[in-house]
């Protein structure tokens, strides 16, 4: 047997083991860290939710889109998904009840992130940074 052969394997298993441990420590760390930073104001009730709904929907073009969103005390991660076609849902956390979530939220469903199955790495490096440099800057990437 080769250096080489012996190699191979090992640096494939190593890459995906870095990829894994990031993936950890960026999901453990993002929501405290979203919850510290998270830009905007806090939600006072659900009138209140549904005016900035109809105004984020209209930033991002995407009033056509019909989107419920409520206040969940059950989780502790707001999320976004499709329930149907052209039909979403929104939870909003509730220690997480500020504008900055809500963009978040929209931004998922904007950029089509809703629509696509599952994709764990895309997820973890392409849409969640996406939606979470919208929430902090409001930069669509
Ligand atoms: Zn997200």
């Amino acid at each position: 047997m080769t250096n080489k052969s012996i190699l191979k394997p090992i640096s494939k298993y190593h890459a995906i083991s870095v990829l894994v441990t990031g993936a950890i420590i960026f999901t453990s760390i993002l929501p405290s860290a979203l919850n510290e930073f998270s830009k905007g104001e806090k939600i006072k009730d659900k009138t209140h939710l549904e005016t900035l709904l109809r105004q984020e929907k209209k930033k991002l073009g995407i009033e056509n889109k019909d989107i419920n969103v409520y206040f969940c005390d059950r989780i502790e991660t707001s999320s976004a998904r499709k329930i149907n076609e052209n039909s979403y849902e929104i939870k909003i956390a509730n220690n997480q009840r500020t504008t900055g979530i809500l963009d978040h939220e929209l931004y998922h469903i904007a950029d089509g992130h809703c629509d696509k199955s599952y994709n764990t790495l895309k997820y973890f490096f392409i849409y969640e940074p996406q939606a979470t440099i919208y929430e902090l800057t409001g930069i669509k990437f």
